[in-house]
This record gives C-alpha cells, sequence and structure tokens, in this order.
C-alpha cells in the first residue's frame, strides 16, 4: 500500500482510483474507474494535485495527461486531491517548444488515430511520420480524410507505402455515413485518441463518431463541459456508443518527442529491418561509415522522402535548448 494511501485509510478518507477525461489550468476531470465505461453519465469530480507535486514523478510540463489512472481522495461531493499517478501503460508525447519540454498529450490508449487529408490542407506525410515517432509503439490507425479530392500519383504512392510497412490505413470522406460506421467498428471496445493538423477534418469526424452521444443525458461529460459542434481547444475524453474518443486539439505543428536519434529510428520499421547490418552498434543512420539503412536509400529501397523526414526530426533535436541536449 502507497504510505498516502495508508494514512488516508488511518484518516477514513474515502480513496477512490479514477481516469483523468480533462485537465485545464491544474484542476482535472477525474471519473472513477468503474464508471468510466458510461461516461456519458458518470460523476465527474474536479480534482488539484495533492501539494501540487506528485511522488514518483518527475519534473514534467504537465504531470497528468488524460488516460492518466490517480489515486485521489473525496473532499467533498464532486471534488478531489490528487495523491498519485499510476504507471503508464504507455503515453503519446510531444516536443512542446514554448516551454523546452516533453509534453504528454494522452496516455494509456489503445490506439492513436492520426487523421491526414488529401487536400486543405495537402497531404502531409511527415506530420504522420512524426506522430507515429510521439506514438512510440501504441498503435496507430492512418485516416486519410477527404478522399472525395485526389492525390498525386506521387502522394498515392507515398499513402500505400504505409500498408506496405504494415501500418492500419484507413480512407475516408468524413460526410460518407458508410465510412464513418466502418470507421466506429474498427473502434470498438477501444480508447483511442484523435489527432490531426488542423483543417483535416477531425471535428466532423469526431462529430459523425459521437452522433447523437454527445448531447445526450443529464449530468453528461459533454454537458458539463457544453461541448457542443464546435472544436476543442484542450483533450477530452468522450463517450461513442462502446467506444471512448480522447479529442485532441487541433495542431498546426507537431514536434517529435526529445529523445535519442537511436529512439527514432526504431519507429522505422524498415530502418529497423537492417540496422543490426550497419557498421556501428546503435547506429543514427546519419554520418556513420557502412550504414546498410543508408545504402538502401541510395539504391532506393527506402523511400527518400521517408528518410528525408527522420533527417529533419533528428535535426529538429539539435534546435532545442542545450541543457536537454546535454541530458539526454
Ligand atoms: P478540423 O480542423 O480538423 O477539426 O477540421 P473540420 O472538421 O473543421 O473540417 C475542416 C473543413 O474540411 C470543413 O470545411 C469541413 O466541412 C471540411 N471537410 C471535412 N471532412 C471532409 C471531407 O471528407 N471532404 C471534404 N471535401 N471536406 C471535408
Ligand atoms: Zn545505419
Amino acid at each position: 500500500m502507497h504510505c498516502l494511501e495508508f494514512v488516508a485509510t488511518i484518516y477514513g478518507m474515502d480513496m477512490r482510483s479514477g481516469i483523468v477525461i480533462r485537465g485545464i489550468n491544474n484542476i482535472y476531470s477525474i471519473v472513477d474507474v468503474t464508471e468510466i465505461n458510461d461516461l456519458a453519465s458518470a460523476t465527474v469530480f474536479e480534482c488539484r494535485i495533492k501539494g501540487k507535486i506528485l511522488s514518483d514523478v518527475e519534473d514534467e510540463y504537465s504531470p497528468l495527461a488524460v488516460g492518466d489512472q490517480v489515486d485521489f481522495h473525496l473532499t467533498g461531493d464532486d471534488e478531489g486531491l490528487i495523491i498519485r499517478r499510476s504507471e503508464r501503460k504507455n503515453s503519446f508525447d510531444r516536443w512542446n517548444q514554448k516551454r523546452g519540454r516533453n509534453q504528454t498529450l494522452v496516455a494509456n490508449m489503445d490506439l492513436i488515430v492520426c487523421i491526414s487529408s488529401t487536400d486543405m490542407p495537402p497531404f502531409r506525410p511527415r506530420f504522420i511520420d512524426r506522430a507515429i515517432v510521439c506514438a512510440n509503439g501504441i498503435p496507430l490507425l492512418i485516416v486519410l480524410n477527404k478522399a472525395d479530392l485526389p492525390l498525386t500519383e506521387e502522394q498515392d504512392q507515398r499513402f500505400r507505402l504505409y500498408a506496405e510497412l504494415g501500418y492500419e490505413t484507413f480512407v475516408l470522406s468524413a460526410f460518407d455515413q458508410e465510412g464513418i460506421t466502418a470507421l466506429k467498428k474498427i473502434l470498438q471496445g477501444k480508447t483511442v485518441a484523435l489527432i490531426g493538423q488542423s483543417g483535416v477534418g477531425k471535428s466532423t469526424i469526431t462529430n459523425a463518431l459521437l452522433g447523437d452521444m454527445e448531447l445526450q443525458k443529464v449530468g453528461s461529460v459533454s454537458q458539463k463541459y457544453q461541448r457542443g459542434r464546435h472544436t476543442t481547444n484542450h483533450a477530452i475524453m468522450l463517450a461513442g456508443q462502446g467506444f471512448t474518443i480522447v479529442d485532441t486539439p487541433g495542431m498546426r505543428e507537431l514536434l517529435v518527442p526529445h529523445t535519442s536519434a537511436y529512439q527514432i529510428a526504431q519507429n522505422f520499421p524498415e530502418f529497423r529491418k537492417v540496422q543490426d547490418q550497419c557498421a556501428f552498434v546503435q547506429c543514427t543512420h546519419i554520418h556513420e561509415p557502412d550504414c546498410a539503412v543508408k545504402a538502401l536509400v541510395e539504391n532506393q529501397e527506402i523511400h527518400p522522402d521517408r528518410y528525408a523526414s527522420y533527417e529533419r526530426m533528428i535535426q529538429s533535436l539539435s534546435w532545442r535548448p542545450q541543457e536537454w541536449e546535454l541530458g539526454l
């Protein structure tokens, strides 16, 4: 038993285990784990972190993310204090340029749904490549929305490459009900986070997936936050029929978290496959001689734009504050 839990038990405090469904200005909305599958009608507790610092959590920009499991004790009918964050099963992390730190957007997801578009904004495979790195091993579904608009032959080839590399892909037009129904099927039983660049159609898809779930039931999460048919500016967990969605704010840019080049390379399956043949152990495939990855890039067996995308990520690490480079 954790010592704070022990103290709480002695003093007769009501201890709960819950999931963070939203966090704004250090106030976290939490739903009891026993109610998380009935999110639409669950009680939402507004909680702060006890003493403002969580034990066992290192200095992070934001110690709690949507999806985190926490222990909290009640201080009122719908208020509480958080005393502990449970170990994360996984997390989607990005580099927060403004704060100069890594930031966890969501934790403990079954799936990341990365939404891209054919056009308006243009298809940006490098955004998808970075999302794969940020997801760091969380299964990822790559959705290509606005399928009613064409891709160029080159873009189409780049998109099809994801399936060849082993990623799940899904082509959709958000206005097409059949596509939405098929997507709902894929999401059944899962807790998923939707991420995407602004304008790709994430809100349209979220609204179509949630349908009337959104505005139903008094006291529901949706009503509490008056989330109507508009975009969010913070991540929030919402109930669908048979699945749970974390809607995240649309982003203009997505930067990979600060980590080693080697770690980033692990998210490129086509590099990983041959990395054992590189002359150097933990080769970054950038400047080392006798690099098996670069050899494949040269003879076009690795897509040149995937490699260029990787190079950009590695370059982006060096633009960051010095202390973080040294801290690697
Ligand atoms: P968000 O910024 O990602 O939330 O994007 P929105 O959902 O607000 O959509 C941006 C624009 O794209 C809106 O004008 C939508 O009507 C439009 N849009 C969304 N899905 C599709 C689609 O499948 N095809 C086309 N042509 N437009 C779409
Ligand atoms: Zn190499």
